[in-house]
């Protein structure tokens, strides 16, 4: 607030002017043409091109008439799962088992510390033999090191033979129950292992050490940054993975700010021990705890209140009695963390639900606790997130990714409690936006288009799929900021361009509020900023 008075003064201070600038606030969408930020990063003010002369000795910048946003969160999603895959052996739409080899002996040559050469995406059925792969076609390009390459379906695993060794697969190893080991006419393993069979080697794959965890979130951070996201909520880390994030954190090597989830309630919540609070100037949070209430909607695992409308005999499963939930949620929340549970199904939701007014009291609780997905809910349900200050954690993408599946699974009705963003905002709820990435895209235009338009990324289906939930502009952008901070206990310091906030924006090529909403994802990035420090330039 001193500076507010004494602007002039300051000769540390930064301006961007000549910017078509937006920000949602409590009070609706505010525009501007400048915003300055001090040398710590935070906000003096945003306004007209005023400021120029009312910040004369401020650096300034001319954003060239280009748009400016708060840099968006993604409040739902897996920071070491996006770097491993970006780190590991690409294959999927590989056109032959030639190139499929070609690429593993790149990776192999330009990887060479990399112990264990993991890899997925190879799909025989593009081949022009169309037969699974074998082991002795890997070994010509490496044989001194595992070589471990998943299907793009998840469901087989290609392995060379130094991998079949160290797993102890042999031509007499029998198959486990519910996996096969593939074998030629001699009975001879050919290096192919489906279904529980693959754990015969996942189990020999080495967990990744400190150096590989800081690699991979690293690797996750740049590519993050350079498609508009400044902060991310990561739903499940360990306490090795804690650690990590405070050394990086200690090292100024966040370059976005991670609100990060203890997943395994158990050990993980017991060796952290008190949650952690605005850690390294606000980079890094660990005050939440990931517990899971149900499955998923495809293998229908989501936990359902009557039977699935495709499949009569099969409601899904609670991974939990109530009981347990409850007790899990009562010991986080006595700890001083907040919950956030993975909730599909509308029994899975409701549970949730009942362990948190269990925990709360009945009432609103100032520890936010969290439903993550809040996916399918049952339409009596939907005021208990207001009632009991439940934030729902959900993601646009998933529901143009789902849309014809979910319907097939839960049917005309029921649907109507699904993906329901406009439900539960009419409602009172805050909704957090996030794509729960790299289940889905990470790109954040792209959750913003969904939720707008309610389509996929080819236009599909016109109109909208169930276009009456869709979000306006303003509420979308406000579900992956001002919100998505709302849920991460940081609404006072982030998630809107506001006196007193950190300066966290982005530079975006066109006018989010004003193109036709087929080009919200073709909206490109061309500056990142955290804290007053540019992080990404599209130009470099
Ligand atoms: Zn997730």
């Amino acid at each position: 607030m001193i500076a507010l008075v004494l602007p002039a003064l300051s000769f540390a201070d930064t301006l961007i002017h000549n910017v078509r600038g937006y920000t949602p606030t409590q009070s609706g969408i505010h525009s501007f043409t400048a915003l300055v930020f001090n040398d710590e990063g935070k906000i003096l003010a945003t306004g007209t091109d005023e400021l120029i002369g009312k910040y004369a000795n401020a650096r300034a910048i001319d954003a060239g008439g280009k748009f400016m946003l708060p840099g968006l969160t993604d409040a739902h999603a897996h920071l070491y799962n996006l770097g491993f895959l970006a780190g590991s052996l690409n294959l999927v739409g590989t056109p032959s088992l030639k190139a499929a080899i070609g690429k593993i002996e790149r990776y192999a040559d330009s990887n060479p510390r990399v112990p264990w050469i993991l890899g997925r995406g190879w799909n025989q059925v593009l081949w022009a033999v169309k037969e699974f792969p074998r082991a002795s076609d890997i070994d010509p390009v490496v044989d001194d090191r595992p070589v471990w390459l998943r299907r793009i379906d998840g469901h087989a695993g290609w392995a060379n033979t130094k991998a079949l060794a160290i797993a102890g697969i042999d031509d007499d190893t029998a198959d486990p129950i519910g996996g096969r080991i593939i074998r030629d006419s001699n009975g001879k393993a050919t290096g192919v292992l489906i279904d529980q069979a693959k754990g015969l080697i996942d189990m020999h794959v080495p967990v990744p050490g400190k150096d590989g965890i800081r690699d991979a979130y690293s690797r996750a951070i740049d590519s993050l940054v350079a498609q508009g996201m400044t902060g991310m909520h990561d739903a499940g880390i360990n306490i090795t993975e804690a650690e990590v994030l405070m050394s990086m954190a200690d090292d100024n090597e966040l370059d976005m700010r991670i609100y990060a989830m203890l997943s395994d309630a158990g050990k993980n919540l017991d060796a952290m021990g008190k949650p952690l609070k605005g850690y390294g100037n606000d980079r890094l949070d660990i005050r939440t705890v990931k517990l899971y209430s149900d499955g998923a909607l495809g293998s229908r695992g989501a936990a359902m209140i009557e039977p699935y409308s495709d499949d009569p005999e099969n409601r899904g499963l609670p991974f939990n009695t109530q009981d347990e939930l409850n007790s899990f949620v009562q010991k986080a929340n006595d700890m001083g963390f907040q919950v956030g549970i993975h909730a599909i199904g509308d029994l899975g939701n409701r549970m949730a639900l009942d362990a948190f007014e269990k925990a709360q009291g009945g009432k609103r609780s100032p520890l936010r606790n969290r439903i993550e997905h809040a996916q399918i809910i049952a339409l009596e349900d939907i005021p208990r997130f207001a009632e009991l200050g439940v934030i729902a954690a959900m993601q646009p993408t998933h529901a143009t990714s789902d849309m014809n599946m979910a319907e097939d699974r839960i049917g005309p009705e029921r649907i109507l409690g699904a993906y329901a963003w406009r439900r539960l905002l009419d409602s009172g709820a805050v909704v957090a936006s996030g794509s729960d990435f790299p289940v889905e895209k990470s790109n954040p235009f792209l959750g913003l288009y969904a939720a707008v338009t309610r389509q996929d990324s080819a236009g599909m289906p016109e109109g909208g799929w169930y276009r009456d939930q869709a979000l306006t502009r303003a509420e979308a952008l406000r579900s992956f900021t001002l919100d998505a901070a709302y849920a991460a206990h940081q609404e006072d310091r982030l998630g809107s361009l506001e006196a007193g906030k950190w300066a966290d924006f982005i530079i975006v090529d066109r006018d989010f509020f004003e193109i036709p909403a087929a080009q919200i994802d073709d909206i490109r990035v061309l500056q990142t900023w955290v804290g007053g420090q540019r992080v990404y330039d599209v130009s470099e």
